[in-house]
């Protein structure tokens, strides 16, 4: 079997691998329909997060059910099927209260972007579609995996809510899904930040009402011009930067919510700062799991089209090239197919 491995900075390589096999009586193996090329793979490819030896990458997916384990029940060969990019056993304390990325059984997914791949907890993990889709709503189940679930976590851990004005702070996939999820949950007015014209015009096709183009304190300025000095009900950090966070918390209003799910890169808060802003946080790694039944159920009747977020399709064996067009910004997000 071939997959990708990242050997060092911008080094991505399609290589001949072990192919996955069951290895504890609850994993299943499962042949991959999809996979993509994740904002937070940029980390590593851009040397930011360092890489120690040749890391297999991937962790995002959906696929047809090869094989499982003996003690697996409730998932079956044949089925298709969408997980997370955490495995976990949907039953302990912390699964079961809604935060299955901490689930006490954790198992990071990370070798998806090749054609075959072993998913420990398949039982707690997968969720299988009503029946195998149409070769059209892959796109869109296989962004429920991660970034349509992530974009859902952040509008829900900002407590959207109808009515609400909302701001999303990032145009990446995720801050585009975030979009589309406050229009979901009922947002009346939704601000996307953005300073790229394709961004801002999908942005406007899930759902944003305005666009600011102005970052950093000028775009917390014009924010606050647009709510009546108030700031955001709700603000969607979907970066993971510095001026990002500060971006967030400074443009939502004293009570409103950050649900923030960029993964933080040196980001540092101020306690006495935050102590005065009156302002909620929530975030971490999207427990997407929570979201996958309802999610797939959207796409699955047509309400959601998530999958518009990938502007390049590629065979999976030109994943180098996946990577190169997503970090110079050429393509917002890349889907492989095996
Ligand atoms: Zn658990």
């Amino acid at each position: 079997m071939r997959g990708a491995i990242l050997y060092g900075p911008r080094d991505v390589r399609f290589e001949e691998r072990d192919a996955p096999t069951i290895i504890k009586s609850t994993d299943a193996v499962i042949r991959i329909s999809a996979t993509c090329v994740c904002g937070s793979d940029l980390w590593p490819y851009r040397g930011i997060s360092p890489v120690a030896q040749p890391t297999p990458m991937g962790h995002e997916y959906c696929g047809i059910v090869e094989e499982v384990g003996s003690a697996v029940t409730s998932i079956k060969p044949g089925q298709f099927v969408i997980g997370s990019f955490f495995a976990s056993d949907n039953t302990c304390p912390h699964c079961q209260a809604g935060y299955q990325t901490s689930c006490q059984h954790k198992e990071f997914i990370s070798t998806a972007q090749a054609s075959r791949l072993r998913v420990p907890f398949a039982d707690g993990t997968l969720v299988a579609t009503p029946d195998v889709p149409s070769d059209d709503l892959i796109p869109s189940l296989l962004a429920v995996s991660d970034v349509m679930g992530t974009g859902w976590f952040a509008a829900d851990a900002a407590n959207v809510k109808p009515g609400m004005t909302v701001a999303v702070v990032g145009d990446g996939a995720v801050g585009l899904l975030g979009v589309l999820s406050a229009k979901q949950m009922g947002a009346e007015r939704i601000i996307a930040m953005s300073r790229h014209e394709s961004r801002q015009k999908l942005a406007r096709e899930f759902g944003a009402t305005d666009i600011v183009t102005e970052r950093g304190d000028e775009g917390v300025a014009r924010i606050k011009e647009l709510t009546n000095g108030i700031g955001a009900d709700a603000v969607l950090e979907c970066v993971g930067t510095q001026e990002s966070m500060m971006q967030a918390i400074s443009s939502t209003r004293p009570g409103g919510s950050v649900g923030y799910v960029g993964v933080p890169h040196g980001v540092e808060l101020d306690g006495e700062g935050l102590f005065f802003t009156h302002v909620h946080l929530h975030g971490g790694p999207a427990p997407v799991r929570r979201f996958l039944p309802d999610l797939i159920d959207l796409v699955w009747n047509e309400k959601i089209n998530p999958g518009k977020v990938f502007d390049l399709t590629l065979p999976l064996d030109q994943v180098a090239e996946g990577y190169r067009a997503m970090d110079e910004r050429r393509a917002i997000k890349t889907l492989l197919r095996p």
